[in-house]
């Protein structure tokens, strides 16, 4: 196991970085508050995230990138177990893993869902043998037309539809003894289909029996994202257990608040560099700075979305959140602290795996 002083902390100066150590150290030593008024955003003593490599304390686990892909077949065929041309595949997604490693990330979340590319035995030999925690997930995609949805979801109801992922979670992947760390779902555009409010559903239920956090492609579609709040909401299950994914691409940011109000995760998780009048370092800033404003900083999450392995075989970076975004935080005045809330603390507490039951 890593130590703290061992933590590379780049993005920082050194009176910096011995802050953050002490920071660190202080948060592993016992329930150091940030603030009064922040105590509800402490990480809870005793959370725990599941990593491919099995469990870990949501407090050890570092600067996390809480939405990536490192390789997937999203645009082929789809088929419960990618097939890979595993050499090509290591030769590209390994140095790549370490250079981010490098930049200070200690943990990505691979959001690549089962029946595009999800493959949990690759990532565990990645993470052996980048030394970073990764974890994978359980759930279907239905996004994309339901292309990635597996045939018998139309026959199955949300109940059998979360036994299967429960099996996962309890028993392993594809007989392997890999666990996913979180449920990754999608919904298409416009209302949500009968597809979409079943995986929805099913989601539900499988949170209330493993206590795994509810990650959802819904991206500029805000009916959608309330639609899948009064789903949670009849089944009891706390909206802070869920995450908004790619919530940066909604076209007005009010939209985000019903769901912030209500506990919700947003995840910013567009970070590109700028290209051609398009600027996602800018928009994510202006994001974040108005969810501050809001009182909401605690809800979000930062990523890139991308992924080192395409079928296109179009790398879609990683990095730009170590090498454009943390300059750009700090010297638009945001603190060490406010960074580390950011990259690690909203991270873990979204991550932990915790039952969260609806406040009656
Ligand atoms: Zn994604």
């Amino acid at each position: 196991m890593e130590t703290l002083t061992d933590a590379k902390v780049p993005f920082l100066s050194p009176s910096g970085r011995r802050r953050f150590l002490k920071t660190l150290a202080l948060t592993a030593v016992g329930g150091w508050a940030w603030s009064p008024g922040t105590a509800a955003a402490k990480i809870a003593p005793g959370s725990r995230i599941m990593t491919v490599r099995g469990e870990i304390a949501a407090r050890r686990m570092g600067f996390a990138l809480p939405h990536e892909h490192l390789m997937s077949t999203f645009g082929a065929a789809s088929s419960e177990l990618p097939r890979y041309d595993e050499v090509r595949l290591t030769a590209q997604v390994l140095p790549y893993l370490k250079r981010v490693k490098s930049l200070g990330c200690r943990i990505i979340f691979d959001c690549t869902a089962a029946y595009f590319g999800r493959d949990p035995r690759l990532l565990k030999a990645f993470s052996e043998r980048s030394g970073l925690h990764l974890v994978t997930n359980t759930g279907y995609y239905g996004a994309a037309d339901d292309r990635y949805v597996p045939v018998f979801v139309a026959s199955e109801s949300p109940s059998e539809i979360a036994a299967r992922w429960l099996d996962e979670w309890r028993n392993g992947i594809g007989g392997t003894d890999i666990r996913p760390g979180f449920v990754k779902l999608a919904v298409d555009g416009g209302d949500l289909s009968d597809t979409d409010a079943k995986l929805i559903r099913a989601g539900a239920l499988a949170h209330r029996a493993s206590g795994l956090t509810l990650a959802v492609h819904t991206g500029n579609n805000p009916q959608a994202a309330y639609q899948q709040l009064a789903i949670l909401d009849e089944e009891d299950v706390d909206p802070t257990a869920w995450i908004w994914v790619h919530a940066h691409a909604v076209e007005k940011s009010e939209d985000l608040l019903p769901a912030a109000q209500r506990g919700a995760w947003l995840s910013f998780d567009g970070l590109q560099l700028p290209d051609q009048g398009n600027d996602p370092v800018k928009k994510h800033l202006t994001l974040l700075t108005e969810m501050k404003r809001r009182g909401f900083f605690h809800q979000v999450l930062l990523s890139h979305d991308g992924n080192s392995f395409t079928s296109e075989g179009r790398l879609r970076p990683y990095d730009a959140l170590f090498t454009a975004l943390l300059p750009d935080l700090r010297s638009n005045g945001f603190t060490d602290r406010e960074i580390r809330t950011l990259t690690v603390d909203n991270p873990a507490r979204a991550f932990s795996i915790r039952v969260r039951e609806k406040a009656q």
